[in-house]
């Protein structure tokens, strides 16, 4: 029997509901191209339903105190602990990951409801002085309503984590539509948080295509916050609607992340960490390095040295291998495309160029590690973000220039630097336009309790998760409280 659900249904009030309208979509291994199971086509309907039951069970744990909710959260990460081995080998059989890398992500997930679980015992608002005698002056902390939570394919169970888990600990009601092409992993973890205690009909799952399930969520009137993770053309669309409700909203978008390589840098710590920031999941992180920049000086070393390792990158699943399939068939053309333009326009590719055809690849979505050099910084693949495993490399004179191009970039998401010289570093960090500067290694990295998220077209400027995701699922109260002491 596969692990893969046969059909993904959506979670509305506590229960599997197939789509209202009875639709439904494959789901395809981008590893091998063949169907692996069917979702549910879901459309406004569905959506309204999902927001209903989220609405009608919001009030009852809004009024579960902190605390409470933190220790179900807390029976939520054990139970997606004991189930690791089952939902990572649904992340891997839909996304095409090896075991390894699916369990990683499954102990990313659940870090995030460990820490989102400790922080219903916070929730922390302030105390401050009153301006007026015999006052007391605080803020508390209350629930937003609804969130609406839209995610993206590429790490699918930390993306349910980063949203659900801070969405639930403030005392929201939830409606997540997970990306089509990774359904299974939210589809099993909404099952495990209500096994382990959470209840019934907060959690909604809307599963479906983005263009026919994202706007209604968005556009829902009882939908109080929205939190989405994607590409920035969709964020835009979603910060308009969002916007003309007054709608709060936040963002994590895109990225065309800048890995800088200067003269004095530890060359093979800086092959190392282009390679895994570069390649790894296939390049399919908002944090990817996609551009690496590369002193005059150590030009030639560098570039040596990272074709050698991209030239040993194994393709496929198994545990030996280094980088697995892109996540769809669309994406792979896409990035094609974007390659052949490049090469086009006087682009030297370095390395692979276009989709991979080896045994046991040919079916699947796979495209070849691809290096490019020679690329005008103002061409079109210098600015658009390929999620794919597709680097280019610029040659610069020295350090002005290269935090020039790192910051000439319609992206702000991360950037690294490699140098041995703490001057250059901590200036690198002072002037890069970036949400997270990194020294000495890869342009990726999150941690449960780090406020991630980029300035530019990267976000509109929140950041998740950390205690900073409390101030997206939740609202500021001011209070205050007027004492008569004479009445004591
Ligand atoms: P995408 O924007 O196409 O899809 C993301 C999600 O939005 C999916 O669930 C999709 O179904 C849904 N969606 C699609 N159209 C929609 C619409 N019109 N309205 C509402 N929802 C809609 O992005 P993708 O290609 O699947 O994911 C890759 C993108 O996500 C990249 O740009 C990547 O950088 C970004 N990303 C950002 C972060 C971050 O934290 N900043 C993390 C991961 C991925």
């Amino acid at each position: 029997m596969s692990a893969y659900p046969e059909l993904i249904a959506n979670l509305v009030a506590g229960r599997d509901a197939p789509a209202l309208s009875g639709a439904e979509v494959e789901v395809l291994s981008p590893h091998s191209g063949a169907p692996i199971g069917r979702l549910a086509r879901s459309g406004e309907a569905d959506v309204a339903a999902a927001v209903a039951s989220a609405r009608a069970a919001q009030p009852a744990w809004a009024a579960t105190p902190g605390v409470r909710r933190g220790e179900i959260l807390h029976a939520i990460a054990n139970a997606l602990e004991a189930r690791r081995e089952e939902l990572a080998r649904i992340v891997a059989l839909e996304a095409g990951k090896r075991m390894a890398d699916s369990l990683g992500e499954v102990g990313a997930a659940v870090q995030c409801a460990r820490f989102f679980a400790g922080e219903g015992q916070r929730l922390f608002g302030r105390t401050m002085t009153s301006g007026t005698p015999n006052r007391w002056a605080m803020t508390v902390r209350r629930p937003c309503g609804v969130a609406g939570l839209i995610i993206a394919a590429n790490t699918p169970a930390p993306n349910f984590a980063w949203k659900v888990f801070p969405a639930l600990i403030c005392g929201n009601g939830v409606v997540l539509k997970p990306a089509e092409d990774t359904p299974g992993s939210a589809w099993l973890m909404a099952r495990i948080c209500e096994e382990a205690g959470l209840p019934k009909g907060l959690l909604n799952v809307v599963h479906g295509l983005g263009a026919e399930v994202g706007p209604p969520i968005v556009a829902h009137p009882q939908v109080d916050v929205i939190s989405f993770t994607g590409s920035t053309r969709v964020g835009r669309e979603i910060a308009e609607t969002a916007g003309r409700q007054l709608k709060k909203v936040s963002l994590e978008l895109g990225g065309k992340n800048a890995l800088i390589v200067c003269d004095d840098a530890d060359l093979d710590n800086a092959v190392h960490w282009a390679k895994l920031a570069s390649f790894s999941n296939a390049g399919q992180r908002c944090a990817a390095s996609s551009r690496l920049v590369v002193f005059d000086a150590v030009y030639d070393a560098f570039v040596r040295k990272f074709l050698a390792a991209t030239a040993a990158l194994k393709l496929g699943v198994d545990d030996d291998c280094d980088l697995g399939p892109v996540i769809n068939r669309r994406q792979l053309d896409n990035m094609c495309a974007a390659v052949e333009r490049a090469a086009a326009a006087g682009a030297k590719v370095l390395a692979g160029g276009g989709r991979a055809t080896g045994p046991g690849l040919s079916s699947g979505f796979y495209m070849q590690p691809t290096v490019l050099e020679g690329v005008d910084p103002k061409a079109e693949i210098s600015g658009a973000e390929l999620f794919g495993p597709i680097p280019v490399i610029y040659r610069v004179p020295g350090f002005e220039a290269a935090i020039a191009l790192a910051n000439a970039s319609p992206y702000g998401l991360t950037a690294a630097i490699h140098t041995r010289d703490v001057d250059r570093a901590l200036t690198f960090v002072d002037r890069i336009e970036t949400g997270v500067a990194v020294i000495n290694a890869g342009t990726h990295g999150s941690e449960p309790h780090m406020p991630f998220g980029g300035v530019k077209a990267s976000g509109n400027g929140t950041r998740e998760p950390g205690t900073e995701a409390l101030d997206i699922y939740s609202e500021l109260r001011d209070v205050y409280v007027n004492v008569r002491p004479e009445r004591a």
